[in-house]
């Protein structure tokens, strides 16, 4: 057959009509007279939020706002807030938690709602927010060794975690807290901050054996001990001679709620400030002319305890198992 240009023209228009009309005209006609369902979505999936690409991080040290990749920040908050020679699997947990905790701020600071101490960022760079270390600052403080060993650890467990977030029914679960150690067990958290947070439960943390400010011991002479209290709690005038020192009431976590020391009454967290102990997980000895106080633990006790988490991977925990202990009824995705 000789090929004509007519020979071209009707093979172009059987190629239009098999390989375009006929498939368009026929799922036409199938999306008309078949109207399925739309593909069930499950709930997690359509709720999945989507971490943003770059954050506003103001360094405190500079002054300044920084521009930062999201998921570099995260990496800079793992290397600032747990000890690099933690677990990997600990690691991922913190990745999760404080990137989670992250987008919190973020999310409020689309409505205006960035601290009054940077009102330009929602997040700093020190402990008013999380601890941020960046690349330049760790392998200055660290040097090379550690930023090709450990730092590449850190890289790892935020990577492998990348977008990742705590869900509590089906909402970001914006107060992803953590703690270095509880001292056994972590706090619910009405009773340690206002409001009571479902997933901030007080449960069991048996493997921190390897905690710092375990049974920590600090004595204050009865004169020491009137002095800061009363500096910092004036309005309640604690007479000059201790007389008593009673525990009241404890926690579900094994928190001091009330004491009761003469007459005054104080939480357990202000006797804990005013004295500068670890933890508000304490018990009181007097014998007279010294009080002594050992302490357990280090922090609030709410959310995740980070040397918890640890034993938990060393136990072979993995992070999902780890996040799901510690803040209870999350999910991960
Ligand atoms: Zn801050």
């Amino acid at each position: 057959m000789r090929i004509t240009k007519k020979t071209i023209l009707y093979v172009v228009i059987a190629e239009l009509f098999f390989f375009i009309l006929l498939p368009a005209v026929l799922l036409g006609i199938n999306g008309i007279f078949h109207k399925l369902p739309s593909p069930e979505i499950p709930q997690i999936l359509g709720n999945k939020i989507d971490t943003p690409e770059y954050i506003n991080v103001y360094r405190h040290a500079y002054g300044v706002t920084e521009v930062i990749p999201f998921e570099d920040y995260v990496k800079g908050v793992v290397a600032g807030e747990m000890p690099s020679n933690f677990e990997p699997e600990a690691l991922k947990a913190q990745a999760v938690a404080a990137r989670t905790y992250s987008l919190s701020k973020i999310m409020r600071s689309g409505e205006g709602g960035n601290p009054p101490a940077h009102p330009d960022a929602p997040l700093c760079d020190d402990t008013h927010c999380q601890v941020y270390r960046s690349v330049y600052d760790l392998t200055s403080l660290k040097g090379e060794v550690w930023m090709n060993e450990d730092w590449q650890k850190i890289c790892n467990a935020v990577d492998s975690t990348k977008g990742q977030l705590m869900y509590y029914d089906g909402k970001l679960a914006e107060q992803a807290l953590f703690h270095s150690s509880s001292g056994g067990h972590t706090e619910n958290s009405e009773d340690v901050f206002a409001s009571a947070v479902p997933y901030l439960r007080s449960v069991e943390s048996p493997y921190e054996e390897e905690a710092t400010h375990q049974k920590e011991v600090k004595y204050f002479s009865a004169k020491d001990f009137v002095y800061l209290l009363n500096l910092k709690y004036p309005n309640r005038k604690l007479s000059s001679s201790v007389q008593s020192i009673n525990v009241i009431s404890k926690s579900a976590g094994g928190r001091v709620e009330d004491i009761k020391i003469n007459e005054s009454t104080y939480k357990g967290r202000e006797v804990r400030d005013a004295l500068g102990l670890s933890s508000a997980n304490f018990e009181t000895a007097f014998d007279g002319s010294t009080i002594t106080i050992t302490s357990n633990g280090f922090g609030h006790g709410v959310g995740m305890s980070q040397y918890g988490a640890n034993g938990m991977a060393e136990r072979g925990s993995n992070y999902k198992e780890i996040l799901e202990h510690y803040y209870t009824g999350v999910k991960i995705y």
